[in-house]
Parts: C-alpha cells; structure tokens; sequence
C-alpha cells in the first residue's frame, strides 16, 4: 500500500515576481502564469514529496526570490503529538 506524505508547508508568491515562467516550468502541476501572464501563481500545494522537491526547485531557481515557504500554523502541532 502506498502511503500519502503530509506536507506542512504552504507555498506563496509575492508580488517581486516579475513573470519569468521558471516556476511553472519547473513545477508546472503547482505553478502557474495568471491569464493576462502578468505574474506566477500557486495553482495547488504540493501534497506528494515529488511535486514537494519540484516546488522547492523552483523556489531556488525564482530569479528574484519571489517564491515564499511557510509552515503550516498545524504543522508543530502535528509534530508534537
Ligand atoms: S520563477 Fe519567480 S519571477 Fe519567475 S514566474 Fe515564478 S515566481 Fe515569478
């Protein structure tokens, strides 16, 4: 049986985006171009660890450090039980 990873982090944008499209090609299942490709979007977090290391890439590889990582506020409490 495979199991499911929980991933407890929440990916951003903020707005230093200057639309370069490396998010979304790097992880194009959880980044996106809004339609006037003005500025990139989360179109879904990450819930496996493949699309999880993607994200991370594609964090690393944002040109102007556009790309935020937050930990969910459940996070330490799922790690404390
Ligand atoms: S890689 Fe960074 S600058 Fe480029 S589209 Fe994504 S968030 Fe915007």
């Amino acid at each position: 049986m495979k199991s499911k990873m929980v991933i407890n982090t929440t990916f951003s944008v903020n707005t230093d985006c200057i639309a370069c499209d490396t998010c979304h090609t790097i992880a194009p299942e959880c980044f996106a171009l809004t339609d006037d490709g003005e500025k990139a979007i989360v179109i879904k977090q990450p819930s496996t660890a493949h699309d999880y290391q993607k994200s991370l890439h594609a964090l690393e590889s944002c040109p102007v450090a556009a790309i935020i990582n937050i930990p969910t506020p459940s996070s330490k409490a799922d790690h404390e039980r």
